[in-house]
């Protein structure tokens, strides 16, 4: 069932049906579910509703496609996910458009970033799947012993509502790539883009089966596929509370392997020699306020040495104030969107309440704007005068809040920002290379960014410490021994 959405703005054709053996298929229950626009919170779609059984049919689907698909020669794999790759390209606008349409992404984001860098992730993995060599052991002559690489099998991913496509393609482009098939699960309010993407998959020449979309609640799709024993491994990007009940049900079930990409509440720390703080101060304005601050690794914690703080505080004003505008997504000029649903908003504006009664002083911001609008629009909010005890410097709030904490010296910026629960993200401004160098290394978080706020690119791996996630990485060649598993195999040579 294709429908074509009477938003003159957006010409697109919404899949709204599951996508399992290579057809659109019904929810086995006939249920549906809205999806509404957040920038006016009118629906859009009415959504499969998948349940047990429709997990169920999708991981038969897989498991007959995954002999197949794990006998393909590397190259001729990489040949159909580089179709793949090209086919999001080419509908790059019309997925842009669905993106932010569902998700309330700004057009110029999705059209810049999503869309683009999903299917570069395809291509990438895809370009390694014929280069990737394994090996052979340095043996003595009685014996050859190899050690391989193996598909798992049928891979469960889940992921997130806040890069719907994007965090796909980091889960799609190495589980694909080294043989698997897999069972997707979008979040709920955001399955859009990968549903149109699953039916791109299909006409590269995907085989059926190779690439299924279960949609449908977390609690119960989510958990039927964290619990099915026909799955061999899930992939989870998503809170660090439903991570660990994923991690449960493995342990409860089949002991499926488990890589959990959780939250965050990364700290950006600028030291007194920082220099240029007007570059300082437009890269911490992009590190929170980028995607409405729904961003795993959000700079939400500001240390700032109390030497630099006052300048750096103007300039961060003056740029929220200038730059940041809040407005509809679909135009052009808008860089701050709405979140994503009523509850998310309402979640958010709680934590801008709990700041205040904290004691710390909104500078900026504050509140919910453009309600005549029918979204849910929050202002970029700064909080001076935080401290690391408040709820809004420690809980993941996954808006667009910025909480500023003074600090004196080197050893109390590391302090305050490895007291924390999270480990995904972090970055550090300074002039001096031996105290870059040194902060870099003491600061407990997968990724650092010295100078800039960067997670890298789709060369380097990307994945948290501590409660942020363990069990694999995203993105680079490390992404792909997560959907792998080693074996040797001993040839003894009768000598
Ligand atoms: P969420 O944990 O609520 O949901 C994530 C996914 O899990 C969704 O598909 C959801 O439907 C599903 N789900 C919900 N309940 C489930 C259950 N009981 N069992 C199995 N699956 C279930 O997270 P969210 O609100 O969609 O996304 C925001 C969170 O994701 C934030 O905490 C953010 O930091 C995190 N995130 C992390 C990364 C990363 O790479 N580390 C990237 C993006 C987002």
């Amino acid at each position: 069932m294709a429908v074509t959405t009477p938003n003159p703005l957006a010409e697109v054709r919404l899949r709204t049906q599951m996508f399992a053996g290579g057809d659109f298929v019904d929810a086995v229950s006939g249920r549906t579910y809205p999806v509404e626009n957040p920038a006016n919170g009118q629906t859009i779609a009415e959504v499969a509703e998948g349940g047990v059984e429709d997990v169920d049919r999708a991981v038969e689907a897989a498991r007959r496609a995954a002999p197949g698909w794990a006998a393909t020669p590397p190259a001729d794999r990489k040949k159909l996910l580089q179709r793949f790759a090209d086919l999001i390209d080419e509908n790059s606008e019309e997925l842009a458009r669905i993106e932010t349409l569902d998700v309330g992404k700004p057009i110029s984001d999705t059209r810049s970033l999503d869309i683009p860098d999903s299917a570069a992730t395809i291509r990438w993995h895809a370009e390694a799947t014929d280069k990737l060599y394994d090996q052979v052991a340095p043996t003595g002559p009685g014996a050859v012993a190899m050690v391989v690489r193996e598909p798992l099998g049928v891979v469960g991913a889940i992921v997130p509502w806040n890069y719907p496509l994007q965090m796909a393609a980091w889960k799609l482009g190495p589980i694909l790539a080294t043989g698997n098939a897999v069972v997707m699960k979008p979040a709920q309010v955001t399955s859009l883009s990968l549903l149109r993407v699953a039916e791109l998959g299909a006409e590269a020449g995907l085989p059926d089966g190779v690439l299924n979309v279960v949609t449908g609640p977390g609690s119960v799709v989510g958990t039927a596929i964290a619990r099915h024993p026909g799955i061999d491994g899930v992939a989870f990007t998503g809170s660090t509370e439903v991570g660990r009940t994923v991690l449960e049900h493995s342990a409860r079930t089949n002991l499926k392997r488990v890589a959990l990409e959780l939250g965050g509440k990364s700290p950006q720390i600028v030291m007194a020699d920082a220099a240029n703080l007007d570059r300082v101060a437009d890269r911490v304005a992009n590190a929170i306020f980028w995607n409405m601050g729904e961003n795993c690794s959000a700079g939400s914690r500001l240390l700032v040495d109390r030497r630099v703080k006052g300048p750096l505080l103007d300039r961060l004003v003056g740029l929220v104030e200038r730059d940041w505008i809040v407005g509809d997504p679909m135009n052009d000029t808008t860089r701050v969107g709405p979140l994503i649903t009523k509850s998310h908003m309402e979640k958010v504006l709680g934590y801008i309440d709990a700041g205040r009664a904290e004691g710390a002083r909104t500078v900026v911001g504050g509140g919910r704007v453009r309600e005549d609008s029918g979204g849910w629009f929050v202002s970029p909010t700064i909080f001076d005068r935080a401290t690391n005890e408040m709820r809004i410097a420690r809980e993941e709030i996954f808006g667009p809040v910025l909480s500023v904490i003074e600090f004196e010296g080197e050893d109390e910026a590391i302090a305050i920002a490895n007291d924390t629960d999270y480990g995904l993200a972090a970055s550090l401004y300074t002039e001096n290379v031996r105290t870059a160098h040194r902060m870099a290394r003491a600061i407990k978080a997968g990724v650092v960014g010295v100078n800039n706020y960067s997670e890298g690119d789709l060369t380097t791996p990307f994945g948290g410490f501590r409660q942020s996630g363990f069990g694999g990485h995203d993105k680079s060649v490390h992404a792909h021994d997560q959907y792998t598993n080693l074996k040797t195999i001993w040839i003894d040579m009768g000598e």
